[in-house]
Order: structure tokens, then sequence, then C-alpha cells
């Protein structure tokens, strides 16, 4: 008699957890899920866990047979207000501290829940680390660019050579990152100023606490893992995915998520869509701004948003606001509710738009607090995103053909940025602090003729490109069954 076919591993999903990473988590878990039947247990943090239940109810966190989300506590004290919540260094640091509760989950709730093989899906660091010490095999899902974990593997060799932590202060104001060219780094594009590498860069201390944790972090995917994916697709980087094959793991690119899952419901024909949709959102969305959308002309809105996490000082918000206005354009523009103001306003704690602005723009601008960001930039009336260049964002405007205006402020959002600005030519670069007359310039730029012209002629391209890799037989599905097959021989 022919033995039994091996029992397909349960996944263990934990995502970093703020919505960029969480998003494109829940995406593939939810596509491996469907499609190739793996019971799923998704980690959630405690914070979290009450956030999606305050901002869409119960039927967030309902799961599915074979499919089950938990929760860990994160030892960052609880909060009704969304303030401060999603603070990144804050989030970082006391990642650690979820170590032993996840190691419990694995360890008791698990393998009583689900009698199977466990394999862990993360991209934190202690977290995989944690699987390594217990024996539990992992694969890291690096939810941005391949191009900007590229260059933060190369952190280790400008700290070699000298060239991080900055001599001091100064060298972050007189232009050394400009003129710094980094020619030398495997795949990136020989004018890598040091300016275009991850923020984490930016430091004088020799001991910054960031900088340790993404030099740990860079050495673990090198060690821990037996594979990573990437949520990106290859031909958009083919040259740095080719180039990561020597240093990491086996590598594959399995994006764009929201395509691949697109793909699957118009397979199964109308509404099936929806029975795998990924509501991941952990804000209550404005869906009226869709409706706003429907009012206005093709091409005739510039969309403005800054991800889960960045904060605009107020000088930043109110020159911002000057340039949508004097663009003469529509906008859509989001403030989250935690867009405190930070920096010179001292004590200001809430956004505050100027009421001259707000009675110029009557009409034609709409500022939300959150709204369903793909389905906004899929509409027809958005002509340009101004965007901070955070990964699920700009491939987002990519899928939609939406060309963007690139204001990036920290972490990966300036190797985007420079990607996106120089190689891929999708988008033109603001300077790292814009006035107004910059930004109304940048605005007719992008939705005008001319370079404008350029650029939505470029990212048609590569919205053609991305659709045909995430079509049934592109590149990214050869790639996610690789990933299952190998996923499966880890555990076997
Ligand atoms: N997003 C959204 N509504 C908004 C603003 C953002 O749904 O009003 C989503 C956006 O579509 C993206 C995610 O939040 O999927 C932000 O991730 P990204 O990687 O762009 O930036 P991060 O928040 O990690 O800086």
């Amino acid at each position: 008699m022919a033995a039994a076919p091996a029992a397909k591993p349960h996944l263990v999903f934990f995502p970093f957890p703020t919505q960029g990473h969480v998003t494109p988590a829940l995406q593939l878990a939810r596509l491996l899920h469907h499609c190739h039947g793996f019971d799923v247990t998704f980690v959630h943090t405690e914070r979290n866990r009450l956030r999606l239940l305050r901002a869409r109810g119960p039927s967030a966190l309902a799961g599915a047979p074979g499919f089950r989300f938990a929760a860990v506590p994160d030892g960052l004290p609880p909060s009704d207000e969304d303030a401060a919540r999603d603070d990144a260094a804050a989030l970082l640091l006391s990642l650690p501290t979820v170590v032993p509760q996840f190691k419990d989950l694995v360890l008791s709730e698990l393998p009583a829940a689900s009698c199977r093989r466990l394999l862990l899906v993360s991209d934190i660091d202690p977290i995989l680390r944690a699987a390594q010490e217990i024996g539990l095999p992992c694969v890291t899902f690096w939810t941005t660019s391949a191009s900007s974990l590229m260059a933060m593997q190369q952190i280790q060799h400008l700290v070699a050579k000298g060239l991080v932590p900055l001599k001091d202060a100064e060298q972050l104001r007189n232009g050394y990152l400009d003129s710094t060219v980094i020619d030398w780094a495997p795949g990136l594009p020989k004018g890598m100023r040091l300016r275009d590498f991850p923020s984490f860069i930016r430091t004088t201390d020799p001991d910054d606490a960031v900088l340790a944790l993404t030099l740990r972090l860079t050495e673990c995917y090198r060690t821990v893992p037996s594979a990573v994916v990437f949520h990106t697709f290859e031909e958009l980087e083919s040259q740095v995915i080719s180039a990561m094959s020597d240093i990491l793991p086996p590598i594959y690119a399995i994006g764009p998520l929201p395509l691949l899952l697109r793909e699957v419901g118009a397979g199964a024909g109308g509404d099936h869509a929806a029975s795998i949709s990924v509501g991941s959102s952990l804000s209550k969305e404005d869906r009226a701004c869709l409706d706003w959308l429907d009012g206005k002309r093709p091409n005739s809105v510039v969309f403005a948003s800054f991800g889960s996490l960045v904060k605009l000082t107020c000088e930043q918000l109110v020159e911002l606001a000057w340039g949508l206005a004097s663009s003469g354009y529509d906008f859509l523009w989001v403030i989250r509710a935690d867009q405190q103001v930070t920096g010179s306003a001292a004590g200001a704690t809430a956004v505050v738009l100027p009421p001259e602005f707000m009675a110029e723009t009557e009409g034609r601008g709409r500022v939300t607090s959150w709204c369903p960001q793909e389905a906004v930039l899929r509409h027809e009336a958005v002509g340009a995103f101004l965007t901070h260049c955070g990964w699920n964002s700009m491939l987002e405007s990519v899928c939609a053909g939406v060309p963007m205006l690139c204001w990036p402020f920290a972490a990966d959002q300036q190797t985007n940025s420079r990607m996106a600005c120089t190689e891929w030519r999708v988008g033109v670069e603001l300077s790292e602090d814009p006035g107004r007359e910059e930004v109304e310039a940048a605005i007719r730029q992008v939705m005008g003729g001319g370079r404008g012209e350029e650029l939505r002629r470029s990212v048609a391209e590569w919205k053609y490109k991305a659709a045909l890799a995430a079509r049934l037989g592109g590149s990214s599905w050869v790639n996610l069954e690789r990933v299952v097959n190998e996923v499966l021989a880890l555990v076997d």
C-alpha cells in the first residue's frame, strides 16, 4: 500500500506589527491557505489585535476553517488613542520582549491546536532567532523592496570603510550625503548616493541602537532562515535579485500580492475574490472618499498620503497645504489621526490647517484620516500620488499606473525613492524638506505634459509587466510554486 502523503506544514505568520508589514503578510498567508491548502496561524501583537477590533469589529479576526488568528502581548502600554501607537522605534525596541510569549505559543498552544508540523514566516529577527533556538524551521518574508534589503546589507561595509557612523552632525547638513557616491554595491545603481541608503545610517553615534539593530537583522537574514521571500516582482528588480542570491539563502520574488489575489478571484469568476479578500486595515477607512472621487474628471486629482508611520512637522504640513492649494489641481490628502505635529511647533498636538487654506480649497480638496488607499489609487480620477515611498504604497501605485512625487522620510524609503525616480522612471524626487513652491512645481510637472507624459508612459509599462508577473503562469506564480515546494521540503 502506498504511504499516505505527508500532512502539509502548519504555517505560523508573525509580521513586524505595523500596517506596511501586516498587510502583505496577511495577503501571502491568505494566498497560501486558499491556493495551496496550508493551515495558517496568523499572529498579531496584542495591541494590534485590540486596534483591529476597534477599527473593524470582531469580523477582522474571524478567520476561517484552517485559518486562525492568535495574539501575543507586546509589552507596550495599551492605549485608547491612536496617538503614538505606531512609534516605530518603540516598536523595534519592544520586540525582544515578545520572544518568550511567542515561544510559549509555539511550544504549548500550537501543537495541541494543530497536531501538525510547523513553519514560521516572519521578518522579525528576534522571532526568527527564537525559532532557530527551538528547532522551528523558518523563512523570512521581506515586505519591502529587494533594493532596500540590498542597501541594508551594505551597511556593514559602510561601517567597515569608516563612512558610517557619520563623523559629525555637519555631514548631515552640508551635502555630504548627496556628494558621496557608493558605486560598489552589488546590483544597485552605480550612482547611488549615501543619501539613498536606508536612513539608519544617518547617525553620528557609534553605539546607535537602531544602527545596531539593523546590523543584527541583516546578519540574521543571511544566516538563520532557509529562504527569503520578497514582495516584489523579478522584472522590476532583476539585477539586485540576481546579486542578492550570492548573499542570502534561496530567494523568491512573489509580488505584487494584490494582483495575485485578484488573479485568483478573477480565475474563479465573479465575486470569488471577495471570499479570499484580505481586510487588513488597522484603522477605520473613509470609503466616502471613493464617492467624492467619482465626481472628478479622469487624472485630475493629486492623492497625498504618507503611510502609517511618517509624521510631518507643522511647517511641512503648512508648506504642503499651500503647495497643493497653489498647484490648482484637486486633491485628496490623508492626514492620520495620530499625525500630530512634531518639531518646532512647541506644544502642538493636533493638526491645524490654516483656515485660509481650507477656505481657498473648499470643493476641490478633501482631507481624510484614513482611506481605502489601493482602491483610491485605482480610481481613474487619480492622476498623481504624492508619497513617502513606503513599499506597499509604491507597488500599489505602479499596479494602478499612477506616477509619483517621491518624498522619502525614513527607513527603506530613501532607497525606494531612488529606484523609482532614476531606474524605473515612475516618479520625481522632492528635496528633503520641500517648500510650497517646490511642491507646486513638482505637482504641475507630474500632472502636466512633457515630463508628466514620460512618467505616465513609463509607469504604464511597469503596470503591464506587474500584471504579467502576477498572471497565472507569470514569474511570481512560478516563484510562489517554488516557495511551496521549498516550504514543504523544509519540514519533510
Ligand atoms: N494605507 C491605507 N490607507 C491610508 C494610508 C495608507 O490603506 O489612508 C495603506 C497603504 O495602502 C499601504 C499601507 O497602508 O498598503 C502603508 O504601507 P507602506 O509600506 O506604504 O508604508 P508604511 O506605513 O509602512 O510607512
